[in-house]
C-alpha cells in the first residue's frame, strides 16, 4: 500500500502494476500526464512542465541519453511530483540525475519513495521471490529498474 495517496490514485497505480515492468507511458497517460523521450540539456535526467496553454496538463521529459531503466524511473520520479506536488510544479520543476531541483531535499526524498512504490511493489517482489527468482539481477530485469535501484529497496547495502 502507498501511503498518502487518494484511493483512486492507488487503485490506478495497481491496475498498472499487473503487468511488469510498469509501462511509465500508459501510467501517466492514466492521470492525464504526457511522457516523452526527449534530448534534455546537460546535467537535467528529467521534468515535469505545463503541457501547452491548458492550465490542467502536464508533460514529463525524460533524457534521451539515459538507459531504459534510468528513464522508467525518471518518470515515475517526476509522476511523483505531479500525484504528491502539484501545487509547487509552478512553470516547472527540472530534476539533476541526482533528483535534485529547486524544490526541497524532503520533496525530492519523497518523490523517491513513492516512484520506488510504483516500479518495485513489495507485493510482486515477494511473489517473484516466493516464485523462484534468486538473484537482484534477474529481480532488478523482471521490474525494469537497476540493480542498484533494487538493491536500495530491499535494504541490501550497494
Ligand atoms: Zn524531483
Amino acid at each position: 500500500m502507498i501511503k498518502n495517496l487518494p484511493d483512486g490514485h492507488q487503485k490506478t497505480i495497481q491496475e498498472h502494476q499487473e503487468n511488469l515492468p510498469v509501462n511509465m507511458g500508459e501510467l501517466s497517460k492514466a492521470f492525464g500526464v504526457t511522457a516523452y523521450i526527449a534530448h534534455l540539456n546537460d546535467g537535467v535526467s528529467g521534468q515535469i512542465i505545463k503541457d501547452g496553454d491548458e492550465s490542467d496538463k502536464y508533460a514529463i521529459f525524460v533524457s534521451d541519453s539515459d538507459s531504459k531503466n534510468r528513464q522508467r524511473f525518471t518518470a515515475a520520479h517526476e509522476l511523483s511530483h505531479f500525484l504528491l506536488h502539484k501545487d509547487e510544479i509552478g512553470d516547472g520543476i527540472v530534476d539533476s540525475p541526482l533528483y535534485r531541483s529547486s524544490l526541497s531535499n524532503q520533496t525530492e526524498v519523497e518523490a523517491n519513495k513513492l516512484a520506488a512504490d510504483i516500479l518495485m511493489p513489495y507485493e510482486k517482489i515477494n511473489t517473484e521471490i516466493d516464485k523462484g527468482i534468486k538473484t537482484i539481477s534477474k529481480l532488478a530485469e523482471y521490474f525494469g529498474v537497476s540493480t542498484q535501484a533494487m538493491k536500495v529497496r530491499l535494504g541490501i547495502p550497494t
